[in-house]
């Protein structure tokens, strides 16, 4: 198991939580935080899951996400710059390795504006979902 350099008494609980994070395919929402945490360690609930969120906010080990959906999620913070998809049916969401606005000449902003940065969230359905569909029509 990685080691967490969390800079307070960490649990075992903690540790779960801190791996389904770092395991997940894209930032989750507490409550799948809190389903994915269960399999693990079924006594979780969703108040440790609020409470090692801010103490891994606070440790800067993760950082929050909020999407177009308006829903909050978290993803580890050292992540490289990345975008998401969100899958319309099962509403997860799945981190995409690439950027197409990679090359800044690519981008217009107005004459004296500073271009800082970008969010691109791209929507559809997952791989999984889209098999589902498939099958039930
Ligand atoms: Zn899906
Ligand atoms: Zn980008």
């Amino acid at each position: 198991m990685a080691k967490l350099k969390v800079g307070v008494r960490k649990t075992n609980q903690r540790e779960i939580i801190y791996e389904v994070i770092k395991n997940s395919k894209g930032p989750l929402s507490p409550n799948e935080l809190l389903e994915k945490a269960k399999e693990n360690n079924e006594s979780i609930g969703i108040a440790t899951i609020y409470r090692t969120i801010k103490l891994l906010i606070d440790a800067n080990e993760i950082i929050q996400v909020t999407l177009p959906d308006g829903q909050t999620r978290y993803e580890l913070s050292k992540l490289d710059h990345h975008h998401h998809f969100k899958c319309k049916k099962c509403n997860s969401i799945f981190d995409l390795d690439n950027c197409p606005l990679s090359i800044p000449d690519q981008i217009n902003v107005p004459a004296g504006f500073i271009l800082e940065g970008h969010e691109i969230t791209l929507f559809g359905v997952c791989a999984k979902c889209s098999k589902t569909n498939a099958s039930t029509t």
